[in-house]
């Protein structure tokens, strides 16, 4: 079964509004075992919104939109789908006894557009929606080569939609077709190496049609493999994964950090926990940002981080980052203590220099990184570089 996924809204193809509901919906259809293969974001417009639920019916089975069931003279969703599926928009009395009710027990008279979310498109199914007034449309359209296309078109606001998805259209969907079953998704988390290195490290693993399928994605040199497999029940799917799992911690070693949500800086607090100890930051290139991160993933368990200082390159001064690790660790009394000095001219203009050292109870290890990119990007591999350097190297 194809699926597509429609937003509509003005706001969204203005830029003003993120379109988290696709994003959402997308992987709820993914773990009903059903693959969307198209978004579209259309413009609140009668015209726009006839043109892609047409487009959409006749290239998938399924559609799932939210946007444009309010009230108001700009939600233009229901006329779209009553031209669409040229039948005629009918009053449903049971509909409008609902939202009737709805006003009545907030004590307010039902203003008149609001009659408007009682019309439906004839022979459509009513989506019931217990959190707000707009109900959704359930209904079959003609398709491609004389196939049948559904159409689900739920509000836009988030937690109405996301109630109406769990109550109602996911197990419409799922009755739809019980043998598709379900998917399950892993994501193995890896730094330390380039996007492509570790595409070629994977031999066979990352390619299209492998079942579980593996993708790679890279966001601020933080590398994320992601396992996708589809099976009767959970269990078939996780069987599944286990052995992909397996050969990617085997290929890529002490690449791998974490799963799933974890990042770098969890890793490093999680190794210096382990231990027993504590750890303390001085920065310089990173302007807090290692401090920041160490926070953050101690408020999430560690419990185990001293503080830490920021300094301006120029208070940073020529001295040693090895001495400036171990003066860090004495002085905040902690066991491990992570230095990162100030940026230095790199073997070319456009890249910079940074030297890293961590002092522990047995001595300190220096490394040399040259960074490339944006400012901001290159902030974030610098931190990332160093905790990376915490979480493998620890004695
Ligand atoms: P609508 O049903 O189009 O009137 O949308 C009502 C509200 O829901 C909008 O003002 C947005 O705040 C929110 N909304 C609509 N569509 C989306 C979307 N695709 N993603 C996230 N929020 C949305
Ligand atoms: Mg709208």
């Amino acid at each position: 079964m194809k699926a597509e996924v429609i937003a509509i809204g003005d706001e969204l193809t203005t830029g003003q509004r993120l379109d988290t509901n696709s994003q959402w919906i997308s992987a709820e259809l993914a773990a009903v075992g059903v693959t969307v293969h198209f978004h579209t974001t259309a413009t609140d417009s009668l015209e726009d919104g006839i043109e892609a639920f047409a487009r959409a019916a006749m290239r998938v089975d399924l559609v799932v939109a939210t946007g444009g069931l309010g009230p108001t003279a700009d939600d233009l969703t229901r006329d779209v789908l009553a031209a669409v599926s040229d039948r005629p928009l009918e009053l449903s009395e049971e509909a409008l006894r609902v939202v009737e009710s709805r006003f009545a027990r907030r004590g307010m008279p039902m203003p008149e557009s609001n009659r408007l979310q009682a019309m439906f498109p004839r022979g459509s199914r009513i989506i019931a929606n217990p959190e707000g007034t707009a109900p959704g449309i359930d209904l079959d359209v003609g398709g491609g080569g004389g196939g049948r296309c559904r159409i689900f078109a739920l509000p836009g606001v988030p937690s109405e939609m996301k109630r109406m998805w769990r109550d109602t259209v996911a197990p419409a969907i799922l009755s739809m077709h019980p043998e598709a079953g379900t998917m399950r998704f892993r994501r193995i988390k890896c730094f330390g190496a380039g996007e492509s290195a570790i595409e070629a490290m994977l031999p066979d693993l990352v390619r299209r049609g492998r079942d579980p399928l593996v993708g790679i994605t890279a966001h601020e040199a933080t590398i994320t493999l992601r396992i996708a497999a589809r099976g009767r029940d959970e269990a078939e799917c996780l069987a599944k994964i286990a052995p992909t799992e397996r050969v990617i911690r085997d290929c890529l070693g002490p690449l791998v950090f974490g799963t799933e949500d974890d990042e770098i800086e969890d890793a490093a607090v999680a190794a210096v926990t382990s231990r027993g100890w504590s750890l303390a930051t001085v920065e310089s290139a990173t302007a807090g940002l290692v401090a920041s991160l160490c926070m953050q993933a101690d408020g999430r368990g560690g419990g185990r981080y001293r503080g830490g200082r920021v300094l301006p390159a120029a208070r940073a001064g020529d001295a040693a980052v090895a001495d400036a690790a171990r003066r860090c660790r004495e002085e905040h009394v902690a066991d491990v203590g992570l230095a990162i000095g100030p940026e230095a001219d790199g073997p070319e203009p456009g890249r910079t220099r940074v030297a890293i050292a961590m002092a522990t109870p047995s001595g300190v290890e220096t490394v040399e990184h040259v960074l490339g990119g944006a400012g901001s990007l290159r902030l974030s591999r610098a931190a990332k570089t160093a905790l990376d350097l915490v979480r493998r190297s620890l004695p």
